[in-house]
């Protein structure tokens, strides 16, 4: 029988390629979105899968809604993704934030416990959740410690999944998934930002980029490859919490300077702290510019992730290193600029 997969949201990174991934492995993929004007399906064009997901309208704020939904396709797995999933935003909004992201899950996993309790579920749980660091790197035992609403929501999320599987016997996974990346990653993310950013000034369409703390660190990984650890989840005899990252970790300012490299730029810093500036050695044009706009009222300096875990239990590992996610990233956005262009 064809396994049925239920993904929230789908129009975002994960929902594209975990789609991508569920098709080729045969599984009928229920698409779930949030109701807007204009419906995005450009992550799902992109892998070329838009047209085999049936789709759905399902607001994480509503509980009749996700019940119904669950009820009507019966799934054998749901991968909740759905999330307000900024954190700089979750500062702004913090109480729509944890009604998404927080009690969101929840909601699902009540429908879940109502409608048909051998549903397997899976959580987007986050390394934010670490966030003031209690230990390097952070593996599953590491003990929280969130600095965002955002990271709060996650845990929050993060121990009712672990409560529903202790009370009520629901396979739910909680995947800890360090920070990944690809062409698909939303742009308001640091990682886009820098090269969606270069690829643009690369063409003459922007002048510069205007970033915040250059100095946070992160363990960034490739999206791609992300996605199977979370079905490999799903698919073990017991139900459990995972580390996925990729066991490397490298700052802003790092990202920025390889970034700029491979799009033929030489950056040098010149200056200090908001005054600070990557300027271009061979022309002396200024490619970044730092500005309050972009510090949060309370940052996590440094993620480095312990996959030893999933490695050992899931056989899953990291396959794209730091320097190939940079210019898989750079690269599409110069020929997505070049074909906007033309
Ligand atoms: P995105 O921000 O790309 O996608 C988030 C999705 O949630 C979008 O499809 C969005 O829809 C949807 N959504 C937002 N609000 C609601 C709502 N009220 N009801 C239903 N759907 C909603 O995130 P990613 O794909 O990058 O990440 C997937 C999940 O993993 C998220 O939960 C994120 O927090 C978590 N995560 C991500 C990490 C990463 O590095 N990418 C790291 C760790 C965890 P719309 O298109 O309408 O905005
Ligand atoms: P996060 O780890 O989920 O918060 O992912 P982001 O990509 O949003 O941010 C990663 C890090 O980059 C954080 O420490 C930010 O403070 C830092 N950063 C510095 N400048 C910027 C910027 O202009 N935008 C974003 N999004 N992050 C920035």
């Amino acid at each position: 029988m064809t396994k049925k997969a239920l993904v929230t949201g789908i129009t975002g990174q994960d929902g594209a390629y975990l789609t991508k991934f569920l098709l080729d492995k045969g599984y009928a993929v229920y698409g779930a979105f949030r109701r807007s004007a204009v419906l995005n399906l450009n992550g799902l064009k992109y892998l070329g899968v838009d047209d085999k997901v049936s789709y759905l309208p399902l607001e994480l704020l509503e509980f009749t809604n996700i019940y119904r939904a669950i009820e009507k396709i019966q799934p054998d797995e749901i991968y909740n993704f759905g999330a307000q999933s900024f954190v700089a935003l979750s500062f702004e909004e913090p109480i729509f934030t944890a009604d998404v992201t927080a009690l969101g899950p929840l909601r699902v996993l009540e429908a879940i416990r109502a409608v048909k309790p051998e549903t397997k579920f899976y959580q987007a749980s986050s390394s934010e959740m670490f966030g003031k660091v209690q230990a390097i790197p952070q593996n599953e035992k590491t003990p929280f410690y969130p600095r965002s609403p955002y990271a709060a929501s996650k845990l929050f999320a993060h121990w009712i999944t672990v409560n529903y599987r202790e009370s009520y016997g629901i396979f739910a996974c909680s995947g800890i998934l360090f920070n990944h990346e690809s062409p698909l990653r939303g742009l308001e993310f640091i990682t886009r930002k820098v090269t969606d950013g270069i690829a643009r000034i690369k063409n003459r369409l922007q002048e510069k980029i205007v970033l915040g703390n250059l100095d946070s660190k992160r363990d960034w990984g490739y999206a791609q490859e992300y996605v199977e650890a979370m079905w490999l989840m799903l698919q073990q005899d017991k139900p459990d919490d995972y580390v996925i990252a990729s066991g490397e970790t490298h700052s802003v300012r790092e990202f920025v300077e390889l970034a700029c490299k491979m799009a033929g730029f030489d950056v040098v810093w010149q200056g200090k702290d908001i005054d600070e500036k990557g300027i271009d050695k061979k022309t002396g044009q200024t490619l970044i510019e730092v500005s309050p706009e972009f510090f949060r009222p309370a940052d996590v300096d440094i993620l480095l992730g312990d996959y030893s875990k999933a490695k050992g239990k899931l056989g899953w590992q990291p396959k794209t290193r730091f320097e190939d996610l940079v210019k898989i990233m750079v690269e599409a956005d110069i020929q997505r600029i070049k074909d906007l262009r033309k």
